[in-house]
C-alpha cells in the first residue's frame, strides 16, 4: 500500500525532473549559451589586438625617433665631410664606412617601420570584422533573449504547479521512507523498480528467491542488491 503511493509519487516526480532537464536543454537556451560565449570570446580577442596595438604604437615612435636621430647624425656627418674633406685614403674609407653603416641602420627601420603599417593595417581590419560580427551575434542575442525570458517565465510557472503537485503528493508518504526514496535519488534515478518475473527492472538483476520473498510478504521495504532501487511489486 505505501509502496503503491510512493510509486505513484514516483511518477509526478520524475515527470517534474524531466521536464526541468527539458528546460535547461531548450534550444533556445543553448543558442543563448553559445552566443554568449561567442561575444565573450570576441571581447578577449578584441582586448588582446589593443594590447597588441598599444604595444606596436610604442615601438613604432620609438624607431621613428631613433630613425630621424640618425637622418640628423648623417646629416651632420656630410656636412662635416663637405667641410674638412678627407686628407688621406684611410680618412675617406673611415668616413664612407661611416655612411654606409647609417644607411645600413636607417634602412633596417625603414623596413621596420614599413612591416609595422602592415601590421597595424591588419590588426585594424581585425578589430573592425570582431566589432562587425560582435555586434551582429549582440542583435541575435538580444532579440532571442526576449523570446527565452518568454518562454522561461512560461516553463518556470508550469515548473513550479509540477513541484507543489509533487509537494503535495510527497505528503500522502510516509516521511522515512520518502527520505530513503531521495537517498536512493541521490545515486540512483529513478529510484524505484518494478518487480517483473523475478527480475529488478532498474537493472535486469536476476533476484534471489528469498528477496523476493521479501518483496511478496510486503512486510519490509526491499532494495535491489545490485543498483539499490526500492523494489515495487505491482502484481503483474
Ligand atoms: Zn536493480
Amino acid at each position: 500500500m505505501q509502496l503503491d503511493s510512493l510509486w505513484q509519487f514516483m511518477q509526478v516526480d520524475m515527470e517534474a525532473d524531466g521536464f526541468e532537464s527539458r528546460m535547461r536543454q531548450s534550444a533556445n537556451r543553448q543558442k543563448l549559451i553559445k552566443q554568449r560565449d561567442f561575444l565573450k570570446d570576441q571581447q578577449a580577442n578584441m582586448k588582446k589586438l589593443e594590447s597588441d596595438v598599444a604595444v606596436m604604437q610604442d615601438r613604432l615612435e620609438a624607431v621613428k625617433d631613433e630613425a630621424a636621430r640618425l637622418e640628423k647624425v648623417l646629416e651632420a656627418l656630410s656636412q662635416e665631410i663637405n667641410d674638412n674633406p678627407p686628407a688621406t685614403v684611410e680618412e675617406a674609407q673611415k668616413q664612407s664606412e661611416a655612411v654606409t653603416k647609417l644607411l645600413d641602420s636607417l634602412s633596417r627601420y625603414e623596413h621596420e617601420l614599413q612591416k609595422m603599417r602592415k601590421d597595424a593595417d591588419t590588426k585594424d581590419r581585425q578589430q573592425k570584422e570582431i566589432r562587425v560580427r560582435a555586434a551582429k551575434t549582440k542583435v541575435e542575442f538580444d532579440q532571442l533573449k526576449v523570446e527565452y525570458d518568454k518562454e522561461f517565465k512560461a516553463d518556470t510557472e508550469k515548473l513550479q504547479q509540477m513541484r507543489a503537485n509533487t509537494e503535495k503528493e510527497a505528503k500522502k508518504i510516509d516521511p522515512k521512507l520518502l527520505a530513503k526514496y531521495r537517498s536512493i535519488k541521490q545515486h540512483c534515478t529513478p529510484p524505484m523498480a518494478k518487480l517483473i518475473n523475478g527480475q529488478c527492472s532498474g537493472c535486469f538483476m536476476s533476484l534471489p528467491s528469498a528477496t523476493l520473498l521479501d518483496i511478496r510478504s510486503g512486510e519490509q521495504i526491499v532494495e535491489c542488491d545490485n543498483c539499490g532501487r526500492i523494489l515495487y511489486d505491482a502484481g503483474e
